[in-house]
């Protein structure tokens, strides 16, 4: 990219607030972006998504990310009371 070119913007799909690239949270999903300003916009696109989502649906997907997330934080967990 050349200086003083023009960077790319973007505008968040929840709020309508246009934002650098680079800053806030841009996420290519399948054809679509999903460009947010701020984590809460973000957060308020989860909560919806989730919320308006079947359990059936994606449900298996949520928890296997969920049961990432859980054994990354009892692996954190284990670090630090193995420091103490
Ligand atoms: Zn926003």
């Amino acid at each position: 990219m050349k200086l003083g070119m023009v960077k790319n913007k973007y505008k968040c799909i929840v709020c309508g607030r246009v934002f650098p690239e680079g800053q806030g949270i841009v996420i290519k999903y399948g054809n679509l972006i999903l460009s947010f300003h701020s984590s809460r916009c973000a957060a308020k696109f989860l909560k919806r998504l989730l919320e308006n989502t079947p359990y059936e649906d994606i449900g298996r997907y949520v928890k296997d990310v969920y049961e990432e997330f859980i054994e990354q934080l009892k692996k954190i967990e284990e670090i630090k009371s193995k420091k103490i």
